[in-house]
């Protein structure tokens, strides 16, 4: 399990230190279009109800403005978005898995 170590906001990306010294560079639009709370994805809540996925037309420029990143446990990230939106828990092994440095892609490739 991939484990943060520490992050920095970089104009519109965010710069991601892991603790096996590994770095991603991800960018906020990307995350932000990748959100993967219900509303976004359009999964069905607790109750089965699906949620019609925010369409890109509602999003604003300060939709992709990240103003905060709050730690849920271990486990993951809250991002607040510029909009208000947070209900997005990126878990690191989701911001990992977005890495797509040359790296990352040869593994996903190779399968190693
Ligand atoms: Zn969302
Ligand atoms: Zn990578």
């Amino acid at each position: 399990m991939y484990q943060l170590d520490s992050y920095q906001l970089i104009g519109n990306y965010l710069a991601i230190g892991w603790t096996d010294d590994h770095e991603s560079l991800l960018s906020l639009s990307r995350l932000r279009d990748e959100c993967p709370c219900a509303n976004c994805q359009g999964e069905p809540d607790l109750f089965g109800r699906l949620h019609r996925p925010e369409q890109a037309h509602d999003k604003i420029d300060r939709s992709y403005e990240l103003v905060d990143v709050q730690s849920v446990g271990r486990y993951g990230v809250q991002l607040i978005w510029g909009d208000g939106h947070s209900t997005g828990i990126y878990s690191f092994d989701f911001l990992r898995e977005m890495c797509d440095c040359d790296q990352c892609q040869m593994k996903k490739v190779t399968g190693a």
